[in-house]
């Protein structure tokens, strides 16, 4: 069966299309700058890249585009081929602990949820709208980036702020990357069996960490937006609310420019001066720039404080799992959170730890707790969980 894996964005949309229940990836691609001038797309199939520079106004003429090189590259003889399309939507609210297939009624429900994921979810929409165009026929199914993180206890989910924020509101932890943890949940449970417990690492641009027991997510360190937990590439991570009325008399700004320097000019870009991106941090390292070795302290002591809490909430852990651009690529990150848990009995295996975007162990035999680098795969969970609706 042909299955799309979709990743709609406010002006780009990523997809790749699956023989399932094979997992194997026939075509992948990018849209960008769809209703911004100069837009491009860019396809990889039988190994080779291919970039066209057109006219996209809007994600509809997106669609339009990839349908039409999926026929001429005979991925498909014709659009009822896809039977299946996988939509990843960040936000499910509570509404939502699983897939679902995208009735009129769900759509309606991605809509409301707006007012929680304002920069996200209209996104989505816009791409569920134009595949349900173009590709009538196909089941279309969301994957909520919150899903996975619907079984946190109340008292792991709510904010110890006046019930009714809750109730009235909708104010508690969502956590996110839900997608992500699950997927890296579900590959230790190969690895190492069920009934284990994992604290899962998603160090990307973005960041986030989860603790899991027998494949249930029961703590994540992102919480009512994606901006809590660890310190990220731009994004504060956890502080004190107080801070914001306080520098917005401070400085003068307003509310949208403080949350902006709390989401854009924050992180490791605020505290190195110099960038967000880790590469860059760690030639200023090597170059002695005191600021990128402070933002990395903190981003690894941030990381290593909620390892800690997770241990201890799961009263030991059996398993460490480091993924995204960050985890799956730096081991000089790695090796320094792992340094920083030697307490725990972790020991490095330096020759594994300088491996890159492979599955592999990173610890020695003798480690008391085993950790490993993963590479995380999103685009294929939601092939798989729109394949099983279809199917
Ligand atoms: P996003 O959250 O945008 O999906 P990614 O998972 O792609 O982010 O991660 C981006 C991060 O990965 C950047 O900070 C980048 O520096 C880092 N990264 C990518 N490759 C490497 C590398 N070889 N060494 C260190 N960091 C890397």
């Amino acid at each position: 069966m042909k299955v799309l894996s979709v990743n709609a964005g406010s002006s780009s949309l990523k997809f790749q299309m699956y023989e399932m229940p094979e997992e194997k990836v026939l075509i992948s691609g990018v849209f960008e700058r769809i209703g911004i001038e100069n837009s491009f797309y860019t396809i990889k199939i039988n190994g080779e890249k291919i970039k066209k520079v057109v006219e996209l106004s809007n994600h509809e003429d997106a669609v339009i585009a990839l349908t039409k090189e999926l026929i001429e590259f005979k991925v498909v003889n014709s659009l009822e081929e896809i039977e299946a399309i996988g939509h990843r939507v960040v936000h499910g609210g509570d509404k939502y602990s699983d897939s679902v297939v995208i009735t009129d009624e769900v759509l309606t429900t991605i809509e409301e949820l707006s007012s929680l994921a304002p920069l996200h979810n209209p996104a989505n929409v816009i791409g569920i709208k134009a595949f349900k165009k173009v590709v009538p026929n196909a089941v279309a199914v969301a994957v909520f980036d919150t899903a996975f993180h619907q079984t946190l206890d109340e008292s792991e989910f709510l904010y110890s702020v006046p019930k009714e924020w809750y109730t009235k509101y909708q104010v508690r932890k969502y956590g996110f990357h839900g997608t992500s943890h699950k997927y890296l949940s579900e590959r230790m449970e190969s690895i190492l069996g069920k009934g284990k417990k994992i604290i899962t690492c998603h160090l990307g641009n973005g960041g986030s960490l989860s603790a899991i027991e027998n494949g249930k997510c029961l703590d994540t360190s992102m919480g009512f937006t994606p901006n809590a937990g660890i310190l990220m590439g731009t994004r504060s991570g956890d502080i004190d609310a107080t801070i914001i009325p306080y520098v917005m008399e401070k400085s003068g700004k307003n509310l949208d420019e403080v949350m902006n320097d709390l989401n854009k000019k924050s992180g490791v870009l605020g505290i190195s001066g110099l960038s967000s991106d880790s590469r860059d941090i760690e030639d200023g390292i090597k170059e002695g720039n005191e600021n990128c070795i402070l933002a990395q302290k903190m981003y690894v002591r941030r990381i290593v404080g909620y390892i800690a809490k997770y241990y201890v909430f799961l009263q030991g852990v059996d398993a460490i799992v480091f993924t995204a651009g960050i985890g799956e690529n730096s081991s000089k990150t790695r090796e320094d959170i792992m340094k920083s848990l030697e307490i725990l009995g972790i020991k490095i295996d330096e020759q594994a730890n300088n491996t890159r975007g492979e599955e592999i162990r990173i610890t020695t035999e003798d480690s008391k707790i085993p950790c490993y680098i993963i590479p995380t795969d999103e685009e294929v969970m939601i092939a798989k969980d729109a394949y099983n609706f279809a199917k």
